[in-house]
């Protein structure tokens, strides 16, 4: 790889995660970008948040990866569905930035949360970058829909200390529709994650009218529970927040009559979860 492929004198930091940023790497020629997803010597970035209270424990840096296969129809970072739209940052680059707040994210209870788009899709890079961070005494984090799951080694999963897991509703025909594919890569990853011990919060956007379904959410909390490793399950509200990417990017935007739901949609939603022992929330 060259480094005159990639610009590392790009802000790595977004404003926020509703910035839309598009083509940053499309002077990245397609082997470079092969060889990236291949060894995980650069990834493609959508861009950084230091200082999230909201994406893990304590304190967080946030890398917002590029490139996701699903499809959901409240995504509301879709400019981080195609990989072009991520800045390609080398791993070195990487971890020097995470290095500059490592004392921070410490005293802070956090650490990394790499999230996006679907990190998984950059499987080698974000190995790479939990090594990394973990070299650092980085707490790590990945937030994904574990639909690629199968692709890190029993041993790789070392390096992640928590999941935050995607679960988006229940049943394959209704996951199909909700995001364009199954669920079960989703629950076997759960499942392996559940056997190898390692901790899991599951995240769950409530969609009134789309995702409340009473017994898909019983069906979830039913899961969540039998796994034994799912320290929390967070109940998000769905936001229109996204919107207008959808519309700059010229998407079809199927969720415009939809509403966020009220504070007691979601206590009744975390009721029903509690029910099932999970800890909602
Ligand atoms: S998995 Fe996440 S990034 Fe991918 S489409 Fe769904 S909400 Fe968007």
């Amino acid at each position: 790889m060259s480094t005159a492929q990639t610009d590392q004198t790009l802000p790595l930091e977004g404003e926020s995660p509703y910035e839309l940023r598009v083509d940053q790497s499309r002077h990245v020629s397609e082997s470079a970008v092969t060889h990236a997803l291949a060894t995980g010597d650069m990834g493609f970035i959508h861009s950084f948040t230091t200082g999230s209270a909201v994406d893990g424990p304590g304190m967080r840096v946030v890398a917002w990866t590029a490139g996701c296969q699903w499809r959901c129809l409240y995504c509301h970072n879709p400019d981080t569905w195609s990989m072009i739209n991520g800045m390609p940052v080398t791993i070195e680059h990487a971890a020097e930035a995470l290095n500059k707040y490592r004392h921070g994210l410490k005293a802070m209870g956090g650490g990394l949360t790499i999230s996006g788009g679907e990190p998984l899709l950059q499987d080698r890079f974000v190995v790479k970058f939990c090594r990394a961070a973990k070299a650092l005494g980085v707490h790590t984090c990945v937030e994904t829909n574990g639909y690629l799951g199968e692709r890190i080694g029993d041993d790789e999963i070392a390096s992640i200390d928590l999941v935050m897991l995607g679960i988006k509703t229940w049943g394959d025909e209704k996951h199909r529709k909700l995001v364009g594919k199954d669920i079960t890569p989703t629950l076997q990853f759960a499942k392996r994650l559940a056997h190898r011990r390692r901790p899991i919060w599951i995240r769950f956007v409530l969609v009134p009218g789309l995702t409340d379904d009473a017994e898909d959410l019983k069906q979830i909390g039913q899961f969540a529970a039998g796994l034994g490793n799912v320290e929390r399950l967070e109940v998000l509200p769905f936001h229109q927040l996204g919107k207008y990417k959808w519309e700059r990017l010229g998407l079809g935007y199927k969720l415009a009559d939809f509403h966020a739901p009220s504070p007691d949609q979601i206590e009744r939603a975390c009721e029903v979860f509690r029910a099932e022992g999970v800890n909602a929330l």
